[in-house]
């Protein structure tokens, strides 16, 4: 540094002297550095200029990518929720997405089933688009896994924890190796027959009432009983197809059996599946006894289950429980 700052501003002529020369040397050498941060680069092949020298590409390098999603906040950026089986699963994970993938056409299409060797089938013989399977509570454990894993499925579209118990009759309806279908019955001896003609009235009233119509509604007089069902799936054209309410005569009517659920897998319904599990109870529940279609009642039945017994009955005034 120099001593004084008259002499950094010396004029050329005097720049000679002794004095003046160790100052500015002292000051390069301290702190006037250059560092040069640049080196030379390559010349670019395509531009044809003056780099002769041939350039090889690395065409068999294995590379390794990566899926990166963005994050602008959406409400299922780690986990979605299939709309149709509801199962929640990371977009992206390839092992999620294929259990996804694997849960969902077993749901719609219903689960692999490839047969048990001693198998108690019904004989339909307008059937000849697949075969009804009856489990009994007596058949071996393995059937029994089966049927529950079935019963998984059910219990994503009508709720949880009621379906089965141990004097259940169970129908599977079996078509190309998966189970289409499945109808739960059981032994009762009174049901009571709906007031025909209130299930649309019932609905529309119950929504100007604001009630809940989440659950399903039976009505005995001025006791209502309902059944909470907790939908996995936001589907909200179906929901409001399982909506309403039914009202029934107060004095009991003596029945046969009980449909306690019955479930058709959604890529299959629509195709007569239902009828021929109904058709499969009728004629083996009672052993011995082929039962009037009159003499099936529903246990609560929703909307699509309404409609179901009254096209099979043949009548808006069949029997519920
Ligand atoms: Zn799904």
């Amino acid at each position: 540094m120099q001593s004084k700052i008259s002499a950094f501003f010396t004029s050329t002529q005097d720049s000679s002297s002794p004095n003046n020369d160790h100052d500015l040397s002292t000051w390069e050498n301290q702190q006037h550095h250059i560092i040069n941060t640049y080196t030379r680069r390559r010349v670019n092949p395509r531009s044809g200029t003056s780099d002769p020298q041939p350039v090889t590409l690395a065409k068999n390098k294995k590379r390794s990518y990566a899926q990166f999603h963005l994050d602008f906040g959406q409400s299922d950026f780690l986990l979605r929720s299939c709309s149709t089986c509801g199962i929640k699963f990371t977009p992206g994970d390839p092992q999620d997405e294929k259990s996804h993938n694997e849960f969902h056409k077993s749901y719609t299409q219903g689960i692999l089933f490839r047969g048990w060797t001693k198998e108690n089938v019904i004989p339909l013989p307008s059937l000849d688009t697949g075969r009804v399977v009856l489990f009994l509570e007596t058949d071996r454990s393995s059937h029994r896994k089966k049927v529950e894993e079935v019963v998984r499925m059910m219990e994503i579209e009508i709720g949880s924890g009621w379906i089965l118990h141990e004097r259940c009759k169970v129908y599977l309806f079996v078509s190309l190796n998966r189970v289409a279908g499945c109808l739960v019955a059981e032994p009762i001896e009174k049901a009571f027959r709906v007031v025909s003609g209130s299930v649309a009235g019932s609905v529309h009233s119950a929504k100007k009432r604001g009630v809940t119509t989440r659950s399903t509604t039976l009505q005995f007089g001025n006791v209502i009983f309902q059944r909470e069902v907790h939908r996995k799936v936001a589907n909200v054209s179906d929901s409001e197809k399982m909506e309403g309410a039914i009202f029934c005569a107060s004095e009991p009517t003596a029945a046969a059996g009980g449909i306690r659920a019955i479930w058709v897998t959604p890529s299959n319904r629509r195709k007569g599946i239902a009828t021929q599990l109904l058709e499969a109870m009728r004629k083996s529940f009672c052993p011995g006894l082929e039962l009037e279609r009159s003499q099936l009642a529903f246990s609560q039945p929703t909307s699509a289950g309404k409609a179901l017994a009254a096209s099979y009955t043949g009548t808006g005034s069949f029997l519920a429980y």
